[in-house]
């Protein structure tokens, strides 16, 4: 798995961040001079906020819970295994391994209770957003584009992500937004992108695509290959596919020098 949070970023990494972020303000605000329409995707998880701190609140919850069942899991924490989010890596199960918690039945039961929180509405409040990410979609908002949170995440989660990303000041559930999950859990996450993508195409045009995902990120590049696509250097799946040509890598939404 990549975890690139900790790989080095250059200045001018950090340049070219610069000019693609703002590359995407100048391009909405000239399409809404000209009224036309212009419609931003922003992927969620490890787009727009990083997860790590409701598995590692999810974790705590657990030891706590099953504490004579898990021994494995509340020595780690005990040791302040959970102090360095970097610990928590893509899935329970790289987590753990990181953890030392290499007990079957342990890493079962944390599995299921793990499974049974981190996809509800009650623990996407600690989730926290990617640095700039709030001013970033502030601004993208404020030029004119449609803002579209496109997420992994299905329906039963939506009253808890629209509150998180209420509660992080982010515009949500007003003209200008919308919001997009899967209906249900099972749904393939690439189809449902696809689905989706083929429906933003009739309403409207794609300038800029956020993802994290380098199955998603490809998929949407070559759906809307007039936009600019942007790929979030934070974790994404163990199995993914290389990036394509042309998608640019960005750290977080900060714009600076
Ligand atoms: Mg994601």
């Amino acid at each position: 798995m990549t975890d690139a949070l900790t790989t080095t970023w250059t200045q001018d990494d950090q340049q070219r961040q610069n000019t693609y972020l703002q590359r995407v303000i100048e391009r909405i605000q000239a399409k809404t001079a000209r009224q036309a329409s212009s419609l931003a995707i922003f992927d969620l998880d490890g787009t727009l906020f990083d997860n790590r701190p409701r598995t590692a609140y999810i974790l705590r919850q657990i030891a706590d819970q099953f504490e004579s069942e898990l021994p494995q899991l509340v020595k780690a924490i005990d040791s302040n295994a959970l102090q360095d989010l970097d610990i928590i890596k893509y899935g329970p199960m790289a987590t753990l391994d990181g953890m030392g918690v290499t007990d079957p039945r342990e890493r079962e039961i944390i599995s299921e209770q793990w499974a049974k929180r981190f996809f509800t509405d009650d623990y996407q409040h600690f989730d926290v957003p990617l640095p700039g990410a709030k001013n970033f979609v502030s601004q993208v908002y404020e030029a004119g584009a449609t803002v579209i949170y496109l997420t992994g995440r299905d329906v039963n989660m939506l009253v808890g992500l629209t509150e998180t990303l209420r509660m992080c000041g982010f515009p949500v559930g007003v003209v200008g937004t919308m919001t997009m999950t899967k209906k249900d859990f099972d749904q393939d996450d690439g189809i449902f992108k696809e689905n989706v993508a083929a429906y933003l195409d009739r309403i409207g045009e794609v300038v800029a695509i956020f993802e994290n995902e380098p199955a998603n990120s490809n998929l949407l590049q070559k759906i809307f290959p007039g936009a600019v696509s942007m790929f979030l250097l934070t974790q994404h799946r163990q199995d993914a596919p290389q990036l394509a040509d042309g998608i640019v890598k960005i750290r977080d939404f900060r714009i600076r020098g």
